[in-house]
């Protein structure tokens, strides 16, 4: 399936554009010349480390029942599996447009349940916006215009290295070359050093720093407080920061719903979020929800596109049906409600499928390793070093093309379902 007479890049490559999290830089310097790719210019450590790693072979590729195998003999596998399934469930989703495409074609023919690796956490966004809706913004407003940004309980560098880089400490911009943003972190702080100079931190614990913003609520509409203290901060603080907020230009609350992981965590993004609805009838304010790692906005994207429904919807009584919670694969697997599975993880080598029993196959990056061997294993390219692609960046507003860094001996996620849902269509 690979297409070895594609003509190759050679030498240093710029401009290319980076899978390995949801900004999507497009602006990297790439020598294609050794054995290894090599970030030359405009990475980060996690750029580094993905673009750098070993290229594959095709020994030991793909596997059936642990043993080596021919691709045809894998798809044939895979599609046996698939085909004897009552309930099979296709998860992961690591991959670009073209592969989530490809899942979505195949999930129609076998009716199958589809979610992602990153789900969780996109639901804690979309019961939010389901609920009440919510005023958001993008990566090039915040370049372009935020004079305050506030992070919530996230250093969001740890997810998106270039991110202050590239959206806050930018001093140039559309309309001159005197920006300035100030950095207020709410919760945990940033990682290492601040990003950029002037940063002010509200240091307290993020499963309680609704109780603040909640505060920040009640100040903007003039009702008196009572309490000395929220969330362990003294009002005062509180106090100071919505005076910030309404002295700002443009501001933008910054969150990552992966990292807010407790009970009840969209209780705090809808506080945000009305927050932010409040902020508007003093001045500009928007909220800025991060995600798209591991391609999981582009899933959302394309599934809502091909089905009506994002993540976490089933196609298995031939209508598209969506449920955030039920169609949890996790849940469907831990209940035995689904009988296959299906694991697409083509950017990173650790995001394996949950531990189950249930049959599995996995298209998976060179250099994942497993506790259970998958019934079927097959190596997949990675968009954007092995084959061409499109990916999403985190604000969802435009989907970046990624380009074929190297010669790879492994089929892209695409070209496998495809395979896969051929095979089935002869079968049925
Ligand atoms: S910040 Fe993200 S997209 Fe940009 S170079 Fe680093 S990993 Fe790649």
């Amino acid at each position: 399936m690979p297409n070895p007479s594609s003509p190759q890049p050679t030498g240093e490559i710029r401009d290319a554009a980076c899978p390995f999290c949801g900004l999507v830089c497009d602006d990297l310097v790439i020598d294609t010349s050794g054995a290894r790719l090599k970030v030359t210019g405009n990475g980060c450590p996690l750029a580094v480390t993905e673009f750098g790693r070993k290229p594959g072979t095709a020994k030991g590729a793909v596997r059936v029942g642990g043993r080596p195998a021919s691709l045809e003999e894998a798809v044939a596998a895979a599609a046996r599996l698939i085909g004897a399934s009552k309930q099979p469930l296709i998860a992961g989703l690591g991959t670009d447009l073209a592969g989530v495409r490809a899942a979505s074609q195949l999930a129609e023919r076998a009716g199958a349940a589809l979610d992602h690796m990153n789900a969780a956490g996109f639901v804690r966004n979309l019961l939010v916006l389901q609920d009440s809706g919510w005023i958001t913004t993008t990566l090039s407003e915040v370049r372009n215009h935020a004079d305050l940004l506030i992070v919530a309980g996230t250093d969001i560098e740890t997810r998106m290295p270039r991110f202050f880089e590239r959206c806050v400490a930018n001093r140039e911009t559309l309309f001159g070359d005197r920006r300035q943003c100030e950095v207020v972190y709410v919760g945990s702080g940033p990682t290492g050093e601040p990003p950029v100079t002037g940063t002010s931190i509200i240091r307290c614990d993020p499963t309680r720093m609704h109780e603040g913003f909640a505060v920040l609520r009640a100040f903007m509409a003039g009702r008196p407080i009572g309490a000395e203290s929220a969330a362990g901060v003294p009002i005062a603080t509180w106090k100071a920061l919505a005076e910030r907020c309404r002295a700002a230009r443009y501001g933008v609350i910054a969150w990552m719903a992966a990292d807010l992981d407790f009970p009840q965590a969209d209780m705090t993004v809808q506080v945000i979020c009305e927050l932010v609805r409040d902020l508007n009838r003093h001045t500009r304010f928007a909220g800025l929800p991060l995600g798209g790692s591991d391609g999981d906005v582009t899933a959302d994207a394309v599934i809502l596109w091909q089905t009506g429904f994002g993540l976490r919807t089933s196609l298995a009584s031939g209508q598209p049906d969506h449920d955030a919670y039920h169609y949890s694969a996790e849940r469907m697997l831990s209940r035995g409600e689904a009988d296959f599975l299906l694991w697409v993880s083509s950017f990173s080598t650790t995001r394996t499928p949950p531990a189950t029993e249930t049959p599995t196959v996995v298209l998976g990056r060179d250099g994942m390793a497993f506790e259970r061997e998958p019934d079927v294993f097959i190596t997949v390219g990675t968009p954007g070093v092995d084959h061409a692609g499109h990916l999403f960046r985190t604000d969802r507003v435009v989907a970046l093309p990624l380009r074929p860094l190297r010669r790879s001996p492994h089929p892209s996620v695409s070209e496998v379902l495809a395979a896969i849902e051929a095979a089935l269509r002869e079968t049925a």
